[in-house]
This record gives structure tokens, C-alpha cells and sequence, in this order.
């Protein structure tokens, strides 16, 4: 059996020295556990080990996890994967952080489905930091049209930028997203979040500011 309090233990230890190299501090790193294609059994022990965000990628099976354990009432949901337009209703419900809008079609439709929530839906925008070699994220020149649907959307809250560099990418490109994310910071107060580092680039990603870390295989063992 996979020991995920215990990887969990080891993948905080990194992130800590990982802070500590970049003269951060550890609590301004939050770890998101990367849950998707795994069954509940094993979100269970990771909140037994006092996980409380999780990160799901595909929607069904993520509604289905989400209403099992709706009684641990303390989990924030967070949806990572590509979005179809058809599925915005059952993320808006459902989830309460969103890290991967990177069209304003999308961004209107959880808008709308939003409406009626107590709160509004916590946003990253994805950006397509590689240029041409990823599909998803935004591209940098399409950004500022982007921002200006969000700045019509009531029921969602800016929170940051998202991004997942291309494999082996070299520090240049995560420095490249903290200088876009202080950027927008300046002109959009609810920014707070920067989601960025995965099990295999999480100093990288780190080092060059992030605040929320996406681990999956490193908790949960890898993907089938
Ligand atoms: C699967 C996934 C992760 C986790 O990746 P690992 O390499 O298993 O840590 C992070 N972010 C996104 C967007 C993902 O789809």
C-alpha cells in the first residue's frame, strides 16, 4: 500500500526547503493535492493526514468524489483540466476554485452558472507560457482581452494565473510568470495566487514565487 501520509510528510519537507532556498516562507506555499483518476479511499487518508485542497481534472468523476465526501464540509475542490463549454454548469456548482479559464466563453458561462452562490468562484487564468507547444492557456497577447470579460463577471473572483511549463523547462520561463503575475498584481487587487509547480518542477516553480503547488504522483503514487 502506498503510504500517502507519509508522502504527503516528505512532499511538504520539499516545499519547505524549496522556501527556504528562495528565502521564502513555508505557509506561503499551499499544497494542492492532485487527487484525479484516484479512488476516494485514498483522498480519505490524505485528509486523514490533514489535506484539505484537492485538485480534480475530469468532471464527472469529480462531481461523483465531490458528493461522497461532501460531510468533510473543510475541503476546498479545485478544478484543474481543460474545460469543455457543456460542463461549466457542473463545475461552477461544485468547485469553488477554478485554475484553468483561459477563454472568455468559458469564463461568461461559469459566470452565469455561478449566479445564485453564496460566494463567488475563486479564478486562475491559464497562460500559455511555451507559446505554440501546449493547447491550453491563453496566449500572452490574447491576455488583456481575457482580463477585460473578467472584469465584467460579478460572480467570479481574480485570484491569479496558472500555468504548466512545458517538461524540462528552464527557470526562465516560471521567472517569466512571476514577472507577469507582479504585473497584473499592480492593477488587480484580488490577485493573490500564482498556481504553478508540479511533483517533478516544484523548486522551479518555487524558486520563482509560486503559492500554489499542483502534486499528484508524488502524494498519490503515478497515473495509470
Ligand atoms: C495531473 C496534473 C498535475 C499533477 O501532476 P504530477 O506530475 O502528478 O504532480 C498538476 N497540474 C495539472 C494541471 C494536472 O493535470
Amino acid at each position: 500500500m502506498i503510504a500517502i501520509k507519509d508522502n504527503i510528510a516528505q512532499v511538504k519537507l520539499q516545499i519547505s526547503s524549496a522556501c527556504q532556498n528562495a528565502h521564502r516562507k513555508p505557509n506561503e506555499v499551499t499544497l494542492l493535492a492532485v487527487s484525479k483518476t484516484k479512488p476516494i479511499n485514498m483522498l480519505e487518508q490524505a485528509y486523514d493526514a490533514g489535506q484539505r485542497a484537492f485538485g480534480e481534472s475530469y468532471v464527472q468523476e469529480a462531481v461523483e468524489k465531490i458528493i461522497a465526501l461532501q460531510s468533510k464540509a473543510d475541503i476546498s475542490w479545485h478544478f484543474i483540466g481543460p474545460i469543455q463549454a457543456n460542463k461549466t454548469n457542473l463545475i461552477a456548482q461544485h468547485f469553488s476554485w477554478v485554475h484553468s479559464v483561459d477563454r472568455a466563453k468559458i469564463a461568461k458561462r461559469l459566470n452565469e452558472h455561478r449566479s445564485g452562490q453564496d460566494t463567488p468562484l475563486n479564478i486562475c487564468l491559464q497562460v500559455n507560457i511555451s507559446g505554440e507547444e501546449s493547447k491550453s492557456g491563453v496566449l500572452l497577447d490574447e491576455l488583456p482581452a481575457l482580463l477585460a470579460v473578467i472584469e465584467t463577471c460579478d460572480n467570479l473572483c481574480l485570484r491569479g494565473l496558472m500555468a504548466i511549463p512545458e517538461k524540462n523547462a528552464s527557470q526562465a520561463s516560471f521567472k517569466q510568470m512571476q514577472s507577469l503575475f507582479i504585473a497584473l498584481q499592480k492593477n488587480y487587487p484580488t490577485i493573490d495566487t500564482l498556481s504553478m509547480g508540479m511533483s517533478a518542477d516544484m523548486q522551479l516553480a518555487i524558486n520563482a514565487g509560486s503559492t500554489i503547488v499542483r502534486i499528484g504522483s508524488a502524494i498519490f503514487g503515478s497515473r495509470n
